[in-house]
């Protein structure tokens, strides 16, 4: 019989099934800060724990690791972990380290079905969701590695921030999503605060409505159009959910979060949608009319390019002077910095290995391309 993965479970879900084995919440409880708080596997070594919970424990549960298929460091301190999920795939995570902070990047497929022409990922195409206990072990393993590795000190944390922004869409793996993010905020589990932990999303309208009831963390909404058109062409998903019923969702996030704010995440494409007519109609899509306008901040990512995509990064001076256009509207316009870029562990780069399910990759071959070439300066490194 196949153990029982008690990564898979948040609080609730562990006292649930600890209690189908006798047990009292407090020792479910105990169990869960041995796990999360403390990295401890093995049963045996939860000294605290009722001798006989570890031995009901022993034989028919476990706590599951991703088994570490490459690890890569950026010179700048970033570090990239490929984890084999099984089955011929595997995915990305990458930790950033930050002065005042430590952000890791987590994945929630392998692969993803929504398609964006610019992304990595994308392109893989769609193998298959990652359970909740496959999301967190990526947490798991990356907080208490580097625990170690960076010698902290006890009860110091090394990831303070998470983001779902590594590969899949994290609002079509909605299930398994929601018990993952309560383990990142639960004071026995990681005790991260909900600004600290910000789901990515290309805009699944429905799911956007049910995490704001079920979880109403940070939310970052994938936009990099301006308009329909475009934005059905670079982020197939439009076309089921176009950008007036997207803005509204995102109104009504903020309803239950009011002081919150989107982030709109909104990546820079030579000659497709960086001109600065396009930063107009995105004042004029973020504003609104009159009481519509969304409280947000803009974040314009430079594109991370890579060969099959045809497409090519904004230069410097366009992203500057697309930006420039929104700041003097009053919008708070940030522009990312890369990080990681020799170890391509920055948005958008991480492809892991997909088994794709969906063919993708054909499709993409087949859709046309608009830009194909650009003068030499557009392929400068990044900032
Ligand atoms: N599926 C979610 C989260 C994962 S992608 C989403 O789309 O939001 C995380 C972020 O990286 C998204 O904003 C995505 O649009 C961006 N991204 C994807 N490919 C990129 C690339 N090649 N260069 C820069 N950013 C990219
Ligand atoms: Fe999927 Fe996000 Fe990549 Fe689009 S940008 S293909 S939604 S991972």
């Amino acid at each position: 019989m196949a153990l029982i993965n008690l990564l898979d479970f948040d609080l609730d879900g562990l006292a649930a099934y600890c209690e189908g084995l006798g047990e009292k919440r407090f020792r479910a409880t105990q169990l869960f800060r041995w796990i999360h708080q403390k990295g401890a596997a093995d049963f045996g070594a939860m000294t605290d724990l009722a001798k006989s919970l570890r031995d009901k424990l022993a034989g028919v549960a476990e706590v599951r690791p991703l088994p570490v298929a490459a690890e890569q460091a950026s010179a700048d301190g970033t570090i990239k972990w490929l984890f084999d999920v099984g089955g011929g795939n595997a995915v990305e995570a990458v930790f950033i380290p930050e002065d005042d902070r430590g952000t890791l990047c987590v994945s929630s497929q392998a692969g993803c079905a929504v398609g964006c022409r610019f992304c990595s990922t994308g392109h893989q195409g769609f193998s298959r969701n990652l359970t909740t206990g496959e999301i967190l072990a990526q947490l798991w393993y990356a907080e208490h590695h580097l625990r170690a590795r960076l010698k902290l000190a006890p009860g110091e944390r090394a990831i303070t921030n998470v983001v779902m922004m590594g590969m899949g869409e994290p609002l079509q793996n909605y299930g398994a999503l929601v018990p993952a993010l309560k383990v990142m905020l639960d004071d026995h589990g990681y005790g991260l605060s909900r600004r600290r932990v910000t789901v990515s999303t290309s805009g699944v309208v429905p799911m956007m409505d049910r995490l704001r009831e079920d979880c109403p963390v940070a939310l970052a909404v994938s936009l990099h159009a301006p308009n329909d058109a475009l934005r059905d062409d670079l982020v197939p998903l439009n076309k089921k959910y176009p950008l007036a019923e997207l803005m509204a969702a995102c109104m009504r996030y903020l309803e239950a979060a009011p002081r919150d704010f989107i982030t709109f995440e909104y990546c820079m494409l030579d000659g497709v949608n960086d001109s600065d007519e396009h930063a107009r109609q995105l004042l004029a899509l973020v504003h609104g009319r009159g009481e519509h306008r969304v409280p947000c901040k803009l974040n314009l990512i430079p594109f991370n390019p890579f060969p099959e995509s045809g497409l090519l990064r904004s230069p410097r001076a366009r992203v500057l002077a697309f930006a420039k256009i929104l700041q003097d509207a009053g919008i708070v316009t940030t522009v990312r910095k890369t990080r990681g870029d020799d170890i391509d562990a920055a948005c958008g780069q991480l492809a892991g290995e997909v088994q794709d399910r969906t063919r993708a990759a054909e499709r993409m071959k087949r859709l046309p391309v608009r830009v194909v070439a650009a003068p030499a300066d557009a392929r400068h490194k990044p900032h």
